[in-house]
């Protein structure tokens, strides 16, 4: 299992990409244009990247060289041209794989487990760190004081995407869009998990010490 970042701007393709990749036990992350992407890896680190070159703010050759300029986590490009001349170039450039379009789970999943096992699942997935929590994004464990927590899959990747971004407040839909890969969804989804996370992380709503709701606007990690 590992951490893959999906980078595809057609949300139909992004959706399905995400289910696969579930389905076959990775933990998965989305977003839709190259300079999210390059966000994503810096400050929250992945496994790999699946991207995909067809995206609306840069040019796919572009996404991959400045991906490259900041990350040695291996890529996995997909491409809709079945062009020689141009999937050369792009493994010269840093990409470790390709898949031409339309291409099958399984053909994806084998793909990506023998980068994996080339690259040696060798992606620069930081620790996160906020006072005495400590989140890793790579093995998906968290500690609290040295004490391991026993957190579900969502309850992690809403703790990680927090503590990549200590102190600043993150708004509910960006929680929605990242965490739950949903654009619209209800408040409630939200607060139900936050309350589960707290509960684990020794603390209540009216007496936080980590996760801080800011009213009406959405929600913030930061040391006690
Ligand atoms: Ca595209």
């Amino acid at each position: 299992m590992a951490t893959v970042l999906v980078v595809e701007d057609d949300a139909f393709v992004r959706a399905a990409l995400v289910r696969h990749l579930s389905d076959a036990g990775h933990a998965v992350r989305s977003v839709g244009a190259a300079l999210d992407a390059l966000r994503e890896v810096t400050q929250v680190g992945c496994d790999l990247v699946v991207l995909d070159l067809g995206l609306p703010d840069l040019d796919g050759a572009e996404a991959l060289r400045m991906l490259r300029g900041v990350t040695e986590v291996p890529v996995v490009v997909a491409t809709a041209r079945d062009d020689e001349t141009g999937i050369v170039r792009l493994l010269n450039s840093g990409a470790d794989d390709y898949l031409v379009k339309p291409f099958s789970p399984e053909h994806l999943n084998a793909r990506i487990a023998a980068v994996l096992r080339r690259t040696g699942g060798a992606g620069a997935t930081p620790l996160l760190r906020v006072g005495g929590l400590v989140v890793d994004p790579r093995r998906r464990e968290a500690t609290l004081d040295g004490t391991a927590l026993d957190l579900t899959r969502r309850e992690f990747d809403l703790l990680a995407f927090l503590a990549a971004r200590p102190g600043v407040v993150v708004q509910r839909k960006e929680l929605l869009t990242a965490v739950w890969q949903q654009a619209y969804g209800g408040d409630q989804t939200i607060d139900v998990h936050l309350s589960w996370l707290r509960r684990k992380l020794g603390e209540t709503a009216a007496k936080p010490r980590y996760l801080h709701t800011v009213r009406g606007v959405g929600v913030k990690i930061e040391a006690p």
